[in-house]
């Protein structure tokens, strides 16, 4: 991985996080490893994807991103320096996201300008006039009429209502906007709109994006590196002009070959993968991907593949490691 000068501006450093839950009535609490040991660096005006199918974890990073959930083990940095765990408001005014369902993440009582202004409410910034003004510069930054601000959200269209979700994550000016699958609920026509607003909402307010999708069509039009997760670890991280043109470990070359179909829907792959997305409480010994992998060896079965470390990324996968393998 490339060197950089200063400190990644977040930073996940060996992040765990493990859920006990219960299968049936009775049955003893299980640990389900949503993260196992996940590092990741994002630096400062980078848009890194993250991808892999529902159940892989993403949701889970994102929320111990914003502060919604605190790691079982491993460390969050932010410029370098360890987020504690009461520096939640920090963390608050420096992350924001967007989240998937426009529809249920408005609050569908509240009118348009409440809730585009309620994190400056929550965090004591400005007064009324000072926040009525903001609403109106957020409502021209993301392309809404000026009019929209008095009315509710079932009165806006999907798309309308992922751009008012987008102006109350940048009324706060965050440096770090965590979008968790932004487009997956809105009509194919309106997803590239979607895209095309947060590309340049980065280039005009230098945003750094975690840009988290199922589906890396969708994270090939804003990412400069991709982070592909499956059952919790990251098995391949490179810079996105790479992992698209040669993409290394099996699982990745599956998720692209899934979405270079005829079909220009940009909705859930099929990925061909054969076998069900194994149960996270009880993963695959060896590779955890092994039982869906065309390129199983023996080895796969019982040992966890090595991180293969290149230039500017990694793979975790036993057919680029230097051991011999069977
Ligand atoms: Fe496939 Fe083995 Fe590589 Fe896992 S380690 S992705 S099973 S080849």
């Amino acid at each position: 991985m490339s060197e950089t000068a200063t400190p990644p501006v977040l930073e996940l450093a060996s992040v765990t996080k493990t859920y006990q839950v219960k299968q049936g009535m009775f049955g003893k609490p299980k640990p389900l490893h949503a993260l196992s040991g996940v590092s990741l660096r994002l630096n400062r005006k980078d848009v890194l994807g993250l991808v892999g199918e529902s159940g892989c974890g993403k949701s889970t990073l994102a929320k111990i991103l914003l502060g919604l959930e605190m790691p079982t083990d491993g460390r969050v940095l932010v410029d370098g320096r360890e987020i504690a765990p009461g520096e939640r408001r920090l963390l608050a005014r420096r992350i924001q996201p967007v989240f998937q369902d426009p529809y249920s993440s408005l609050n569908p009582r509240k009118s348009i300008e409440d809730i585009i202004a309620l994190p400056l409410l929550v965090h004591g910034i400005g007064d009324g006039a000072a926040r009525e003004q903001a609403v109106t510069r957020m409502l021209d930054l993301v392309g809404l009429p000026a009019r929209v601000r008095r009315g509710y959200p079932s009165q806006l269209s999907g798309g309308q209502r992922q751009r008012v979700a987008i102006a109350r994550a940048l009324i706060m000016k965050p440096e770090i906007v965590i979008c968790d699958e932004p487009t997956s609920a809105l009509d194919v026509s309106v997803q590239s709109q979607i895209l095309n607003l947060l590309g340049d909402l980065r280039e005009e307010l230098g945003l750094t994006y975690l840009f988290i999708s199922h589906n890396l069509a969708v994270v090939e039009h804003l990412a400069t590196r991709v982070a592909v997760m499956y059952l919790g670890q990251i098995v391949e991280e490179a810079p996105a002009r790479d992992l698209f043109a040669g993409p290394r470990h099996p699982y990745t070359t599956a998720l692209l070959e899934s979405v270079l179909t005829p079909d220009p829907s940009l909705s859930v792959p099929d990925t061909h993968l054969g076998a069900a997305y194994p149960n996270p409480i009880s993963p695959p010994p060896g590779c955890r991907f092994h039982p869906r992998c065309g390129k199983v060896r023996d080895i796969c079965r019982t040992t966890p593949p090595p991180r293969v470390e290149g230039p500017e990324g990694h793979v975790d996968c036993h057919l680029y490691s230097a051991a011999p393998t069977h």
